[in-house]
């Protein structure tokens, strides 16, 4: 038993050194600062052992995609985890929601904002909010369209509850990770735009997955979500 969970921690930490260090060099080659990207370790059907290996290398910041899963897998966890929500976010679960988790990254309705600005409110708490915005014109299933931002931000800078973070994208899935670069660099001139004419901050960009961190890093993500690179190919 022991020695399965130290086999567990070394390869743990082999993979958590890795993404660092491909993080690192993504920096390196933008001359960008490691310090100003965020790892953000996606443990969505993952144990919490596994969790709890990752937790003992250092990684503090977790995400999960399902409310369900999370609220049964994050009471298992250390308890000064900094949870961040992943996955769409229904309107019948944000007050189980705002219970488990402090960051959202998946806003993309205005319904969803009201939603999780009043579950967040009641529960006395104030969470970070990312806009999920659909910068592909593909049919792609969640985010909002760029053109319905500025209405989104309006109605956020009335809910003291949700301090906005910045904005988010999923681009659609392409084996080779160039494909999605066009796609990150139109979230991010899209925040740039947008910050501009709205007058207000969006500071962080979470965009980037395992295939395509590295596209991300050079194209300005602050936040990249990490999961099968740090925990394995999930089943
Ligand atoms: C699962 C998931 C990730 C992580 O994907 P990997 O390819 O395993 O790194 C990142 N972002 C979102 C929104 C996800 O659902």
């Amino acid at each position: 038993m022991n020695e399965v969970i130290t086999v567990n921690g070394d390869s743990s930490a082999a993979r958590l050194m890795e993404v660092q260090r491909r993080i690192a060099a993504a920096c390196g080659r933008c001359g960008r600062d490691p310090e100003t990207v965020q790892l953000l370790a996606v443990s969505k059907t993952v144990a919490p052992e596994a969790v709890r290996a990752l937790y003992d290398c250092g990684q503090r910041i977790f995400g999960e995609s399902r409310i369900q899963e999370a609220v049964q897998k994050i009471p298992l966890c250390p308890g000064d985890i900094q949870w961040h929500m992943i996955g769409h976010l229904q309107t019948n679960k944000v007050a189980a929601a705002v219970r488990g988790f402090s960051v959202f990254h998946s806003l993309d309705s205005l319904r969803v904002i009201q939603a999780l600005g009043s579950a967040a409110e009641i529960a006395g708490s104030r969470v970070q909010a990312y806009l999920q915005v659909n910068v592909s014109g593909e049919s792609a299933k969640y985010g909002m369209a760029p053109a319905d931002l500025p209405e989104a931000l309006e109605v956020l800078s009335e809910i003291y509850s949700i301090e906005v973070a910045g904005l988010m994208t999923i681009p659609p899935f392409a084996p080779d990770p160039e494909a999605a670069r066009p796609h990150f660099r139109a979230l991010r001139e899209l925040r740039d735009r947008t910050e501009a004419a709205c007058n207000c901050s969006l500071p962080g960009l979470s965009m980037g997955m395992t295939h395509d961190l590295e596209v991300a890093v050079e194209e300005g993500a602050t936040c990249v979500r990490v999961g099968s690179a740090l925990f394995g190919e999930r089943r």
